[in-house]
């Protein structure tokens, strides 16, 4: 075992802190004070998956341990699960998708992230997810819509990627997949979703016979035997009462947006750090294996400005747990790891679809991207070579429909902030193009040249150069011109981020792979935790598709039940 410890060493803030391994040479003549088969560090979206269907065998005990309350950024989420190729939803609403054509697209947005044997077996497996989730009282359904939109106000079921797009309609043909969670009870959705998905499914993990769920416990340390097979796992578990009530409400408020508004973040983690210290060291023997899904690193500030400077600008999408305390823990003992410096950045253009007709541009003048991709291409244009500077120009008449729309939409509350600030803050207007380039700051003869571009080739009935459809593209003529900053500036319409790289596994079991060849025995990975399906290009649903897909592989392996058939 070669432990890793290039991110211990972030100490400054203690929340984070990892120690290296335990090495016992003995574990049955080590004191434990818990014993199970199989832990679970971590019950967001792929612990919680990863932890039912391992509990489906009930010869298999299983504990499930989380520092808070579980549901981590899954709860948090908008709650859109990416399934198709026949879902019952899908088929409900009269669409139509096959296995073959979801594996299609998925090419198109994993890249070679994963094997194509993989994105064969998650699509595969993807039609059955819908009825698996909700046996354990997750609820999806209809309508679907043909809205181009970030995130569905009146609908369930919507193109969540860049299905419409001209790239993604020449690999397969355009289904909704994109499924945002119902309220369990009924009713429509009024909150982002992952507040509908997350509780029944951990409740349905806490009701398992053979699960016993440990709220408020932190995973410090893997303990692993002279061979380097992990073992046990050592935690801080504040027990249930008084303290582990306050590290709850702590927890739940450090996320809240209005938390991050004033400022008190940091006094809060202050207090959850000081019930954390004063919490009670536990060593917990594992027999058949440990899954880490402990979520991504995006609240771990060291480990970014080490793997992804550029991005340190970004807003982190996620909780306070986003710490990198699990891949950390793997690099304890071993793990491999591959494309930490990979950020998933958000920059959504739509709502308001307008701006899908506009020209986005760069710092130096240039074309920035494709304006129909969904929003991660755009963040990763804006962030990997635009050093986060970008505008979108319109002309008179695309701003009045860009915002005719913003007013006429149904809005929720943080699109009624984003809105008001573009109206307001971030669009900047000149009588001529090169006005208005000198005004945002970008070299005039440029800007000229690539609106000047543009519209030459609508007029020359040539096709885009950046592929955008044709019912999008809208010479940029009539005075005023408009420029909406869509960079780091504007903070109303952030760019928000997640990790997306982590601990290497076995495509085929989950198994975490170790960095000196081989696996380190005992130890899986899931999640963010881990490379997984959207570690390449994330749409909306990839990263809750692949917690699931990701955590039940672990669990099928842990089973005996590896291979394509028995998943979901
Ligand atoms: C606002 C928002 C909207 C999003 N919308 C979507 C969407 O609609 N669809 C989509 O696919 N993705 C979405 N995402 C991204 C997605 O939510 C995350 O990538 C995904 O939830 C990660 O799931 P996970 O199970 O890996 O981690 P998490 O859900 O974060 O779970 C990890 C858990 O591990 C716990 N933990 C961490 N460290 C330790 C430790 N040392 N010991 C014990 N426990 C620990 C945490 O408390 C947490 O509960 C969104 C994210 C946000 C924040």
């Amino acid at each position: 075992m070669q432990p890793d410890h290039r991110f211990l060493d972030d100490m400054v803030d203690t929340a984070t802190r990892v120690e290296p391994a335990r090495i016992v040479d003995n574990p049955y003549a080590e004191t434990w004070d818990a014993e199970c088969d199989v832990l679970v560090v971590g019950v967001g979206m792929a612990g919680v998956s990863a932890a039912l269907r391992t509990s489906e065998d009930k010869s298999i005990d299983v504990i499930a341990i989380d520092r808070g309350d579980g549901g981590g950024a899954s709860k948090l989420s908008g709650g859109v699960v990416y399934m198709g190729g026949g879902t019952p939803s899908q088929k409900e609403a009269g669409l139509e998708d096959s296995v073959e054509n979801l594996a299609n697209y998925l090419e198109f947005e994993t890249g070679n992230i994963v094997r194509q044997d993989t994105v064969r077996r998650f699509a595969a497996a993807s039609p059955k997810v819908q009825d698996w989730l909700e046996s354990y009282g997750a609820r999806f359904g209809g309508p679907a819509t043909d809205e181009k939109t970030s995130y569905p106000n009146d609908a369930s079921l919507y193109y969540s990627g860049n299905e419409v797009t001209v790239p993604g309609r020449a690999r397969a043909s355009a289904v909704q997949r994109g499924h945002r969670a119902k309220p369990p009870g009924g009713g429509e959705p009024t909150k982002l979703s992952g507040q509908y998905l997350l509780p029944p499914l951990i409740a349905s993990m806490e009701a398992q016979p053979n699960v016993r769920f440990f709220r408020q416990t932190r995973a410090t340390r893997m303990v692993v035997d002279k061979d380097g097979a992990v073992v046990g796992v050592e935690v801080l578990r504040i027990a249930p009462g008084f303290a582990a009530w306050r590290h709850a409400k702590y927890m739940a408020a450090v996320n809240h947006f209005v938390v991050a508004v004033l400022g008190v973040a940091d006094r809060l983690k202050g207090n959850i750090v000081g019930l954390e210290r004063k919490a009670k060291p536990m060593r917990i023997r594992v027999k058949k294996g440990v899954v880490l899904s402990a979520g991504g690193f995006i609240y771990n500030r060291t480990m970014l400005e080490k793997t992804s400077p550029d991005y340190l600008g970004v807003s982190p999408l996620g909780t306070i747990a986003d710490d990198g305390s699990g891949i950390k823990l793997g690099m304890t003992v071993g793990a491999k790891t591959d494309h930490l410096d990979r950020i998933s950045a958000w920059k959504f253009l739509y709502p308001p679809a307008g701006f899908t007709k506009s020209v986005s541009i760069d710092g130096n003048g240039e074309r920035l991207v494709n304006e129909e991709f969904y929003g991660a291409r755009t963040g990763e244009a804006l962030f990997g070579r635009a050093g986060g500077k970008g505008w979108l120009i319109m002309d008179a008449p695309l701003w009045k429909l860009v915002v005719d729309e913003m007013h006429t939409m149904k809005k929720m509350f943080f699109q009624k902030v984003q809105f008001k600030a573009i109206e307001n803050d971030y669009t900047t207007s000149a009588d001529t193009i090169e006005e208005l380039a000198q005004k945002i700051g970008v070299p005039a003869d440029r800007l000229a040249r690539t609106i000047a571009d543009y519209n030459a080739a609508i007029d020359a009935g040539k096709s885009d150069a950046m592929d955008k459809g044709e019912k999008l593209r809208r010479k940029i003529i009539e005075a005023p011109f408009f420029a909406n900053d869509i960079g780091l500036g504007a903070k109303f319409s952030p760019t928000s981020a997640i990790t997306v790289g982590g601990l290497v596994v076995d495509e085929d079991s989950g198994e975490v792979f170790s960095s000196e060849g081989g696996k380190v025995k005992g130890l899986y990975a899931a999640g963010r935790t881990a490379v997984g399906m959207c570690s390449h290009y994330y749409v909306s649903g990839l990263s809750l598709g692949d917690c699931v897909f990701s955590g039940c592989r672990a669990a099928e392996t842990i089973r005996g039940r590896g291979g394509v058939d028995a998943l979901i």
